[in-house]
């Protein structure tokens, strides 16, 4: 890497060049899916590690889960009630059952003698007995003082091996029951305690710095705002969208609108091992947006810069001198937002081993006109009608500084570039707010065509 004073000198030649050739250079816009395609070919699968399943929630799967067990791992009732012995044809009902014993859910698998035994949900079978029957189904014909079953009698007939949970009937032994690039959820974890398994492969999370640029912005809530100033809220967005996308935020900094803090953020970056820089801002055609400069003097390769989507056109991609990937997405909240979500979450797929996503396909409640040969990402409102089908709905206020319509947002919309007039009930790719969230539903119509 260059020295500071190399990348500073660097950086003024650079400026001074372009704003002398031309003062307000054209982004080169490149369209969604070649750009997309760039950061896919900078990013790498990041390697598995050994995870205690306590801690997965959240995780992804690296690797194929066999069960190490059965499940259930024996025999037992479905029922309280009695275990009989039986013949092929079962038994008819009045048949009389001596009981000779009782068989609870904990106990050890006990032989018995005899045809009946009484038992409770989750019990072992007794061994030699292939039926149970149901509390409900049979009379109490004799008990002894202590209140213990002597002798039943069947109200109904009763088959062969019911309400018997056979070892293995829910998963055999080295069956696959989980695979490769599946998120960690609560019904996974219920899977994996229930088979004892203690660790899993999962793919180490992706290590994520932010660095947010703008000498307007303040990061502390309780500060009051000086003339020009406003609050950041990039950055703590950021941070929970990585949260929410499987990642891990390493390190967050802001740093006005000078190179050298940028720089030295890009270092510390580096220091906290980042898999992937983002920052927010100064990538635009302002005199302030300094980052395509300063990233090319610090020995950077800018991969493009200039996206055909709106909003969020300025994005930047660059390869750092040290290989990592660096996202530079643009200052307006939305823009940011959406740079996130169809940028960088699909970069931290391909790091997690997830397959790409794919849209749902629904159709437009109502028409919307393009006239900009761009791909568009819409705040939407994605509902069920009153018959249950879907519709979705691109919200008022779709400029990239209106944060407050992406509260109302339960979905993206995304819009080809190459449409322009979508009629109402032209199908259109819908997507969740997050790559691991899946797109809301309303169900109150009427809320959303307010
Ligand atoms: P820029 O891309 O730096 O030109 O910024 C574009 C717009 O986004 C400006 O109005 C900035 O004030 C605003 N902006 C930049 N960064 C942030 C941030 N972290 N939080 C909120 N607004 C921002
Ligand atoms: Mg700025």
């Amino acid at each position: 890497m260059p020295s500071l004073t190399q990348v500073r000198a660097r950086f003024q030649r650079a400026r001074c060049n372009a704003q002398m050739i031309c003062p307000r250079l054209p982004l080169l816009m490149i369209g969604h899916d070649e750009a997309l395609s760039i950061v896919l070919d900078q990013v790498v699968r990041l390697e598995p590690e050994a995870c205690p399943v306590s801690l997965a929630r959240g995780c992804v799967l690296a690797k194929t889960v066999r069960s190490a067990a059965s499940l259930p791992p024996f025999d037992n009732a479905a029922m309280d009630g009695f275990a009989l012995r039986v013949d092929d044809h079962g038994a008819p009902a009045g048949a009389v059952f001596a009981v000779s014993g009782i068989q609870a859910a904990g106990d050890p698998a006990r032989g018995f003698d005899g045809e009946a035994v009484e038992v409770t949900t989750g019990a072992c079978v007794p061994a030699g007995l292939n039926t149970i029957v149901p509390v409900e189904q049979v009379e109490v014909q004799e008990r002894d003082d202590a209140g213990t079953v002597l002798r039943i009698r069947l109200r109904n007939a009763a088959p062969i091996r019911q309400h018997i949970r056979r070892a293995g009937e829910d998963v055999a032994p080295n069956m696959p029951i989980m695979g490769a690039g599946e998120l960690v959820q609560p019904q996974h974890l219920m899977l994996l305690e229930a088979l004892g398994l203690t660790h899993v492969a999962v793919t180490r999370k992706p290590r994520i710095a932010v660095i947010c640029t703008g000498r307007e912005l303040v990061d502390e809530p309780a500060q009051a705002l000086e003339s020009g100033q406003i609050r950041n809220s990039n950055g703590p967005f950021l941070a929970a969208r990585i949260a929410a996308a499987g990642a891990q935020c390493v390190y967050r900094t802001t740093v006005g609108d000078e190179p050298d803090r940028f720089l030295a953020g890009l270092a510390q970056a580096q220091q906290a091992r980042a898999d992937m820089v983002l920052s927010t801002g100064a990538v635009s055609m302002g005199r302030r947006d300094f980052i395509p400069d300063v990233l090319r003097a610090s020995g950077a390769t800018v991969l493009f810069h200039g996206v055909r989507i709106r909003p969020g056109k300025p994005l930047l991609f660059a390869r750092l001198s040290d290989g990592v990937p660096f996202l530079g997405l643009p200052g307006n909240p939305v823009a940011a937002a959406v740079g996130f979500r169809f940028f960088a979450e699909p970069a931290l797929r391909a790091m997690l081993g997830m397959p790409r996503e794919r849209p749902l396909q629904v159709p437009l409640h109502a028409a919307f006109e393009k006239r900009a040969p761009m791909s568009f990402y819409l705040k939407a409102r994605l509902f069920a009608d009153a018959q249950g089908g879907l519709g979705t709905t691109a919200l008022p206020g779709q400029e990239s500084f209106r944060i407050f319509p992406l509260v109302g947002a339960n979905a993206w919309i995304g819009i080809p570039e190459e449409a322009s007039e979508m009629a109402a009930g032209r199908l259109v790719d819908v997507y969740g707010l997050g790559h691991l969230q899946p797109p809301g539903i309303d169900f109150e119509m009427n809320e959303v065509i307010r």
